[in-house]
């Protein structure tokens, strides 16, 4: 078992994949897109299969793949397929905008792959065209669809914006009511690659629960997982439930048990901090896998507190103004 400084339990991997991305979510990233990282700057398959090993060894039980958009990575399920054998892996899952995943639920379901995160911020054609900047809201529904006819439990993930999607909160909620979904509302994040000026949160957690009570006064509140992120309601007589994740609250960092690597092979102990350790240099350098594994446990024995220290210790460096694709959420 792997246990961090703060005497929290590590057993979350999330993996991105790519920085590359087929929408350009506003909250996300600029029109125009990012500066692409190169091939040789993205981590192999091989490396990500050999990581992924190496932490699942050491304690790791799930691992998340995300992106940039994962659909978008030539061959995903090639890497999908290899790390869903690694041995000890206990749940394999992903982070999908869903404009390209329609075609692969069904290989998704037979790898065992029994929950996905969709994104979407909108049940509105016109209002998903301004927030993602791409005509593919159609697409995105099919994803739904595929997937609840596939039984894969899905959680929607909605960006709660001022000025581009309030108008949804209750629509979407209103969604629960016939279908098992879980939808989860959350905080914006400063991480939009510079798209637009972030200069406070508008939406917190507190104001998106008071949106919702004013049509759902009798909303419940929901016993919440070990680690998660979202504090859960449900509203009485609907099928699904509600999430309202506090990403820019940070209001739970003290039981937080997930790490990350970016698509470069950048060790993240905290979303908020700019990177530990570059995995990928390692295995470049030629490191064993023992070599590896106590970079990596040295790593972990460093962990910040909570994302407010790594924020505040970033800003003394670079500020905070990446992209969420170059993370993975
Ligand atoms: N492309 C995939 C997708 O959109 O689902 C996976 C990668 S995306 C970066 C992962 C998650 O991060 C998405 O659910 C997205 O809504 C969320 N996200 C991106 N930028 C964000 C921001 N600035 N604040 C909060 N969440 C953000
Ligand atoms: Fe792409 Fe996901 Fe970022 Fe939207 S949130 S631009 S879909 S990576």
């Amino acid at each position: 078992m792997l246990i961090d400084n703060h005497g929290r339990k590590i057993n979350y991997l999330r993996l991105a994949v790519t920085d590359r991305c087929n929408l350009r979510c506003f909250y996300c990233m600029p029109e125009e897109g990012l500066n692409w990282l190169s091939r040789t700057e993205l981590m192999t398959y091989e490396e990500m299969i050999r990581s992924c090993a190496v932490l699942v060894k050491m304690g790791v039980e799930k691992i998340r793949i995300t992106g940039g958009e994962p659909f978008v990575r030539k061959d995903i399920m090639q890497l999908l397929t290899s790390i869903s054998g690694l041995n000890g892996l206990k749940e394999l899952t992903l982070t999908t905008n869903g404009v390209l995943t329609a075609p692969y639920i069904a290989d998704l379901k037979s790898l065992g792959v029994k929950s996905v995160n969709l994104s979407l911020d909108t049940l509105d054609a016109n209002r998903f065209f301004t927030i993602t900047r791409r005509d593919e809201f159609a697409n995105v529904m099919a994803t739904l669809d595929g997937l609840l006819n596939h039984n894969i439990d899905v959680k929607i993930n909605t960006v709660i914006m001022e000025g581009k999607n309030i108008d949804d909160i209750i629509p979407l909620v209103e969604l629960t009511k016939d279908i098992p979904v879980s939808v989860r509302f959350i905080e914006e994040m400063p991480f939009n690659g510079n798209s637009h000026n972030y200069s406070s949160l508008h939406w917190d957690y507190v104001h998106i629960l008071e949106k919702i009570r004013t049509r759902f006064p009798d909303i419940e509140k929901l016993v919440d997982p070990p680690n998660s992120t979202s504090y859960n309601y449900h509203i009485p007589g609907h099928k699904g439930s509600i999430g309202i994740i506090a990403a820019y609250s940070r209001t739970f960092c003290g039981t937080c048990n997930r790490i990350r690597i970016t698509p470069q092979g950048q060790l993240k102990n905290c979303l908020y901090d700019d990177g530990v350790l570059n995995i990928r240099d390692i295995i470049r350098n030629g490191a064993t896998n023992e070599q590896l594994e106590s970079q990596l446990l040295s790593a972990f024995s460093h962990r910040v507190k909570d994302g407010w220290e790594a924020e505040h210790n970033r800003f003394l460096k670079t500020g905070v103004h990446e992209s969420m694709a170059t993370i993975g959420g």
